[in-house]
């Protein structure tokens, strides 16, 4: 029997990347997309096949987090084997201008979708992404037992999603499953990140389009992976024989300076000369928050191999090449020696050895 999965949030980062995992794993994809009069399906193109081909594997149906009653439908009409929850507003920084909005997506947008599941009485596995947002003022370590203290709409909605996610599972006996994720990056994530901002920067300041790049801080560090190793910890999270939460990251921290830097320094040009201050207040000046993921470490098998240094050249070779420039290629050696590239963009097959994964390979 072909499994089934229904994904929010699939033209964005992680949800194109979990696409194309479970395609290249047999699964039928459906996907939840926003009725947009812009393109939105520009990360999950090579996925995409003619609606009246008898055979394919990928479904798209338009959608939102704030309908309810549309989810319900789809969920009756698709009847999944697993539900990955990845859609919302997802920039921390955007959280405190849309706090409105980032409550009702983020927050009840995740119990729509649970109560679509429990009304149908389907018995689909359940996966919602939060983000250590929810950590806010607490110490770290950040593991799965330390106190979540938001300081943020963003953090503050994940929060409710997580206990909610919880009190699914424990009340009504659903697989539900949470990933308490920190910051995965890849040349699909969305270009105002600090990461993906710089890489793209650096792309154009070479191909003479831009001049500068405006950064806020360089303080805050982060716990940086490469999205792709990310995906896969959801999809072994609904392998598993019972529902749990995770933290998933690297372990290593670093700050946006240092991002900033090794990437200008990866091509060759001198950062202090391109780079100026965004003078305009920023919420996470300061915070450091680098994850303890031993629990998935040793649950799962799952540890993520790409560091920081490496994510920089991945993503600076493709937005360089993305503008048709010459990279300098160490990024594609990377995801050939831990054999992550995902998809061939000339055929749209699934390339580049999934099954190399320790973990894939245990529940496959
Ligand atoms: P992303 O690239 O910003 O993608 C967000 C997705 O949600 C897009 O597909 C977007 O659709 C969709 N979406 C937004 N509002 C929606 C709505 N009202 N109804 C339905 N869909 C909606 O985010 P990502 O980096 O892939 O992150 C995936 C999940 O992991 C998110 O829940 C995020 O909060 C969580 N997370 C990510 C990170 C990270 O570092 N990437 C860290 C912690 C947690 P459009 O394409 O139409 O905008």
């Amino acid at each position: 029997m072909v499994k089934k999965a229904f994904v929010t949030g699939i033209t964005g980062q992680d949800g194109s990347y979990l696409a194309d995992l479970l395609i290249s794993k047999g699964y039928q994809v459906h996907g939840l997309i926003r009725k947009e009069s812009s393109l939105n399906t520009l990360r999950i193109e090579h996925l995409m096949v003619n609606p009246f081909e008898p055979e394919r594997n990928f479904f798209l149906y338009y959608g939102d987090l704030s309908d309810g009653a549309r989810l319900t439908n789809l969920l009756y009409e698709i009847s999944p084997d697993e539900i990955y929850h990845l859609g919302g507003q997802t920039s921390g920084k955007e959280g405190f201008d849309l706090p409105e909005y980032t409550g009702n997506i983020d927050a009840l947008g995740t119990i729509r979708l649970l109560e679509a599941l429990r009304r149908t009485g389907l018995k689909a596995r359940f996966f919602h992404a939060s983000s250590f947002e929810m950590y806010g003022a607490s110490p770290p370590p950040y593991n799965e037992n330390a106190p979540f203290r938001p300081r943020s709409p963003l953090g503050a909605a994940k929060t409710y999603a997580y206990f909610m996610t919880v009190t699914y599972r424990e009340h009504y006996n659903i697989f539900a499953c949470n990933s308490i994720m920190f910051d995965h990056e890849s040349p699909r994530r969305f270009e105002t990140a600090p990461t993906r901002k710089t890489t793209r920067a650096i792309a154009r300041i070479l191909a003479g389009t831009q001049k500068n790049l405006y950064l806020g801080t360089l303080e805050p560090v982060r716990d940086w992976g490469y999205a792709p190793e990310y995906v896969k910890a959801m999809w072994l999270m609904l392998q598993q024989e019972k529902p749990d939460d995770y933290v998933l990251g690297s372990g290593a921290g670093h700050s946006v300076g240092e991002f900033v830097k090794e990437a200008f320094s990866y091509v060759g040009l001198d950062w202090e000369r391109y780079l100026k201050k965004d003078p305009r207040p920023h919420a996470s000046a300061g915070a450091a928050y680098v994850a303890d993921a031993s629990k998935a470490n040793r649950e799962l098998d799952w540890q993520p191999r790409v560091n920081y240094q490496e994510l920089v050249r991945i993503m600076v070779d493709a937005d360089m090449e993305a503008l048709g420039l010459k990279s300098p290629g160490e990024g594609k050696a990377i995801l050939e020696k831990y054999k992550l590239n995902t998809i061939d963009r000339a055929s749209g097959n699934p390339v580049g050895g999934m099954e190399e994964w320790p973990g894939l390979r245990k529940y496959s």
